[in-house]
């Protein structure tokens, strides 16, 4: 295996759009080192928001290092190249040192015929059931599953490293972390198949240190969790096993975790995360984005006057643009048009209504969870306002702030890295 750089174990992807949020952020970070919680700050940008929004991954990286300048930190931070395919990476490679490698899109593309068979060859051991520590039953294999899931990822996996060694030649392996990520095909993967999928991954001897599988239940975008919690937790456990299972039969990372690519906001699953990560000793990645940029707006609207105003204006420009904002997010939200309030209704909002409409706190009756889902596609209308939404941004700087560290430390951090 190559050399490569280490993540720390307890790591948070944090996405900031419009880049002005990296020290708020850094603060929530600190913060939670004040209480013990140690956890490395990332900061994510994926192909698409950068094309939305109109930015380069090199504007992520001097709002982190301006972040940390300010703020005097000195541990380690890593820039995310987040979804990135042989296709776009080329552009991200001098600003990021972590690189999430999304090979969905190329699953059920079938790979050589020899190259299928050798892998089901290699794997009949599998049909009599894998023994797992800390699964009760052995992990049941069948010929089937061992041919449906390398028709399904092989070829994707051998892409996962075509675009390893792409990134490796021109940055140098040891300069960065890689992670694969499959959490974007159409079904779930089960322990099974994410074991499969390691094995898969180790052949091509990436140094993969994070895995982003596609779990059980709707991983919306800014808001909660959707599925069978009972089940996510016993899957969840399960693939923290798989993981350190994977770790030590296939030589992989020792510092190989977890990436939950949380879409933000699953409050209803942060404590069996917490707990199980807790129990079983094992690292963690959470990825959040769109979060941050909600916190934007509620700082805005929280603001009042012409911050108000512009909140407003966000949701009257983005309103008959539905179809065109949802698209690209589609799969993540599930917002019906129907169910939004109507252009007029919002103009007519206090600061507290449109405060309590989008902040994310359930047990408030004004929370519109349809409203808080379209705010959070509708970025691009902000980035279209350019230098009036930014200059909103840094006059309305200290409430903004004080909403986005809240957020991201007591929503987020603290659920689900904190010890109590
Ligand atoms: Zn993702």
């Amino acid at each position: 295996m190559n050399s490569f750089k280490t993540i720390q174990p307890f790591s948070i992807g944090m996405g900031d759009r419009f880049g002005h949020e990296a020290q708020a952020q850094l603060l929530a970070i600190t913060k939670a080192r004040e209480l013990g919680i140690t956890v490395t700050p990332v900061w994510n940008k994926s192909n698409r928001e950068h094309t939305l929004i109109g930015t380069e991954p090199s504007d992520v990286l001097a709002a982190a290092l301006g972040a940390i300048q300010t703020m005097g930190w000195n541990d380690d931070f890593h820039i995310d190249a987040d979804h990135i395919n042989l296709t776009t990476v080329d552009r991200f490679i001098p600003a990021s040192d972590f690189f999430t490698i999304d090979v969905a899109d190329y699953t059920g593309k079938p790979a050589k015929a020899e190259d299928i068979q050798a892998f089901i060859g290699a794997h009949q051991s599998y049909l009599n059931g894998i023994s797992i520590p800390g699964i009760a039953h052995p992990l049941a294999f069948t010929e089937s599953l061992l041919q449906s899931t390398a028709e399904k990822f092989l070829w994707s996996m051998q892409e996962a490293g075509r675009i390893y060694r792409h990134i490796a030649e021109q940055k140098g392996s040891h300069n960065f972390i890689t992670e694969v990520s499959v959490d974007e095909t159409d079904l779930p993967q089960t322990p099974a198949e994410l074991l499969l999928i390691l094995s898969m991954i180790a052949r091509e001897q990436i140094p993969v240190q994070t895995i982003a599988p596609k779990f059980t239940g709707r991983f919306n975008k800014g808001v909660d969790y959707v599925g069978d919690i009972a089940q996510f937790e016993r899957e969840f456990e399960e693939d923290l096993c798989v993981v350190s299972y994977a770790i030590r039969e296939f030589h992989l990372p020792k510092s190989l975790k977890l990436s939950v690519h949380s879409g933000s906001d699953k409050f209803s699953i942060y404590p069996i995360i917490r707990r199980s990560i807790h129990k079983h000793g094992a690292g963690l990645h959470v990825k959040t984005a769109g979060t941050n940029w909600l916190e934007e707006v509620i700082g805005l609207a929280e603001a009042g006057g012409e911050a108000l105003e512009l909140a407003k204006e966000i949701y009257t420009l983005a309103f008959p643009r539905f179809e065109e904002l949802v698209k690209p997010y589609a799969p993540v939200v599930d917002i019906q048009r129907q169910n939004l309030p109507s252009v007029a209704v919002v103009q007519g909002w206090t600061a507290e209504q449109y405060v309590s409409a989008l902040r994310h706190d359930q047990s408030c009756p004004g929370y519109h969870n349809q409203f808080r889902q379209f705010i959070h596609v509708a970025f691009k209308i902000a980035a279209e306002l350019g230098v009036k939404y930014t200059n909103a941004l840094k006059k309305h700087r200290e409430i903004i702030a004080r909403n986005v560290t809240h957020n991201l430390l007591e929503r987020h951090i603290r659920p689900i890295f904190g010890n109590e």
